[in-house]
C-alpha cells in the first residue's frame, strides 16, 4: 500500500515542512496528486529506477572531481568555448547528495526547499557560477531541448538556479546540460557502451519559482484536495476501473 506515515504536512504546525524539487515538479504537474501525496499520505506510484543513468552520473561526478581538484577546464567545456572550472566549495558534497542537496527556508510559506545539483562550474572571466546538469540518453537523432517533456528539465535547472541564488551565490542565467549519448553504431556490445558527450546551453528564468512555492504552500494548507488535472490518463484509469468494479 502506498500509504506513508512520515513527511506529512500538518496545517498550523510552526515547524518548517520539507519539500524537494521533485515534489514542486509534482505540484506543477497536478496539485491534486501533490495534495494526496504530501497531505493525505498517498504516494504516487513510482516508476522504475534509472540505474544506468545513475551510473553515468556517478562516473561524470568522479571525472569532474578530478578537474575540480586540479582547477582545470574540462575538455568538454573547452570544446564548447567555455572557460570554466568545476567549482570548489566546502558544501559541494552536501549540495550534490540526494536527500540533502541545496536547501532554503522560504519564509512566506515556511517550506524548507531542497534540490540536489549535479555540478557547479565557475566562469574564470566573470566569476559567475554555472549550473551543470548531467543527462543520459541513447538516440540517433541530434539532441536538443525541444521535446515537450523536456520542459521539466528546464524547470529543474531554473529551480536549482533559484535555490543557489537564495543561498547568496552569484549564478549565471545560462546553465548547461551535459548530455552523454550511448552510441549504437559499434558492431556488437562487447561488454561496453560507448558514449559521445555534448554540452547544451540553456538560459533559465527563475521568475516562476517564488510564486509557485507560495501556491504550493497554500495548496497544502487548504482543507480540500484540488481538482484533478484534465486529460490525466492515470485519473481516467482510476475512474474507469472504479466504475467497472462498482457497476456504475
Ligand atoms: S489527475 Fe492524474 S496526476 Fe492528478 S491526481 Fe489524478 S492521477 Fe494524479
Amino acid at each position: 500500500m502506498p500509504i506513508r506515515s512520515r513527511n506529512l504536512y500538518t496545517p498550523g504546525s510552526p515547524d518548517p515542512f520539507k519539500l524537494s524539487r521533485s515534489k514542486v515538479q509534482m505540484f506543477l504537474e497536478c496539485p491534486r496528486c501533490f495534495y494526496l501525496d504530501r497531505r493525505l499520505r498517498v504516494d504516487r506510484v513510482d516508476g522504475p529506477a534509472f540505474t544506468l543513468n545513475s551510473a553515468t552520473d556517478t562516473l561524470l561526478k568522479k571525472e569532474m572531481d578530478a578537474f575540480r581538484e586540479r582547477r582545470e577546464v574540462p575538455p568538454i567545456a573547452a570544446q564548447h568555448g567555455l572557460n570554466a572550472v568545476p567549482f570548489q566549495h566546502p558544501q559541494m558534497d552536501d549540495w550534490r547528495a540526494n536527500f540533502r542537496g541545496v536547501t532554503y527556508l522560504h519564509p512566506e510559506s515556511n517550506l524548507q526547499l531542497s534540490g540536489a545539483i549535479d555540478d557547479l562550474w565557475q566562469d574564470l572571466q566573470t566569476g559567475e557560477l554555472i549550473v551543470v546538469d548531467y543527462k543520459s540518453t541513447s538516440s540517433t537523432k541530434p539532441i536538443d531541448l525541444n521535446d515537450a517533456w523536456k520542459q521539466s528539465y528546464k524547470r529543474q535547472m531554473e529551480f536549482y538556479q533559484w535555490l543557489l541564488r537564495r543561498n547568496g551565490l552569484t549564478i549565471s542565467n545560462r546553465g548547461y546540460f551535459l548530455y552523454v549519448n550511448a552510441r549504437t553504431d559499434p558492431d556488437a556490445f562487447h561488454d561496453q557502451l560507448l558514449f559521445t558527450s555534448q554540452l547544451i546551453p540553456y538560459d533559465g528564468n527563475d521568475d516562476w519559482v517564488d510564486e509557485t512555492i507560495t501556491a504550493a504552500g497554500q495548496c497544502l494548507a487548504g482543507s480540500q484536495a484540488p481538482a484533478a488535472t484534465a486529460d490525466c490518463k492515470w485519473c481516467d484509469y482510476r475512474t474507469c476501473a472504479s466504475a467497472v468494479l462498482t457497476g456504475h
